[in-house]
């Protein structure tokens, strides 16, 4: 098994390499498909015929004009001395890693693992939009492009996906699986637009945490097990019930941590009883009259809401840190 690493090697080296990918490839291909005089074709853009370094891409053509305005706008805003733009399916990333480093996160921790999440969950609608995705190399670059670019210092040390600026804002310093994390928001958008943000966040915090296993992308025990056991110890956890209806303003409230635990580990509950995909997929398609009614039924209702807690809960505790 091959864990999603956090290792890092973040080269000073200034840049001015641009490399452009996928995204530019396809327009080309795309926009000389028919000749000067041709009709246009009517036909739509194939569902994925995307490649990146030898890998074939789950996600569909972008809009060649959209990736060209985001990567123009990463390279306005951003020096390319210091700065590589590289497009990989509709993830337009700028970053002042080395240009291997922004290669190496490319075809792997892109390419390869946000590649099988988007096939494993996210099955209905593969984000074809694309989105620009900043990778700032550590800390300080973090902090100082977010003060420069929005004019504030971020909430989180970790990364942030915002919808309205159709943006990943990641320190990778912290390694992959922040990347991970926001990009499961951005590809979840797409598949399921109204998601609510137990599941969202749950789904995220899910695999920040990665590794491989038989071709498969599985989330492990990670730094938030720690709160929740000792929520559980001090029966404060967040009853499943009552996760699986709070509504976006109160899962962000007061009591995010312990929410965002319970929630994390309920999906890994899940994945690692083979029911993840289908309790994803009922949720995400209303095919039940509650989420708790979801819940049930991929236990083949034989089980309430209160009895999966506990079995849960149970389990939690006999997990340890790696
Ligand atoms: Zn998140």
């Amino acid at each position: 098994m091959k864990r999603l690493s956090g290792k890092r090697d973040i080269g000073l080296r200034a840049l001015a390499v641009v490399l452009l990918a996928c995204g530019s490839r396809w327009g080309r291909s795309a926009e000389n498909a028919a000749g000067a005089g041709d009709k246009p074709n009517p036909l739509p853009a194939p569902a994925s015929n995307c490649v990146y370094d030898g890998k074939a891409l789950p996600w569909p053509v972008p809009d060649a004009k959209k990736v060209e305005a985001l990567e123009k706008e990463l390279r306005d805003q951003l020096p390319k001395e210091d700065f590589v733009v590289l497009t990989v399916g509709p993830w337009v990333l700028g970053t002042d890693l080395s240009e291997v480093e922004a290669k190496r996160f490319a075809g792997s921790t892109i390419a390869v693992y946000a590649a099988r999440i988007q096939k494993q969950l996210f099955t209905k609608s593969p984000r074809s939009e694309p989105v620009k995705v900043y990778l700032f190399k550590d800390s300080d670059s973090y902090t100082v492009w977010n003060v420069k670019l929005f004019k504030e210092r971020p909430s989180t040390p970790y990364g942030y996906y915002s919808r309205a600026r159709r943006s990943l804002v990641m320190n990778i310093g912290t390694g992959g699986g922040t990347l991970l994390h926001e990009m499961a928001h951005a590809m979840a958008e797409a598949d399921f637009e109204k998601i609510p943000a137990w599941l969202n966040e749950g789904l995220g915090s899910l695999f920040e945490a990665s590794m491989d296993r038989n071709g498969r992308v599985v989330g492990f025990t990670n730094w938030r097990l720690t709160g929740l056991q000792k929520d559980l110890e001090k029966g404060t956890a967040t009853k499943l019930k009552d996760l699986l209806e709070l509504s976006d303003t109160e899962f962000y409230g007061e009591r995010s941590g312990s929410n965002y635990a319970a929630s994390r580990y309920l999906m890994q509950y899940l994945q690692d009883n083979g029911k993840l995909e289908a309790f994803y997929e009922r949720v995400r398609d209303g095919k039940d009259e509650t989420p708790a009614a979801s819940l049930c039924k991929v236990f083949d209702g034989k089980k309430t809401v209160a009895q999966i807690e506990a079995d849960c809960f149970a389990w939690v505790k006999t997990l340890r840190l790696r």
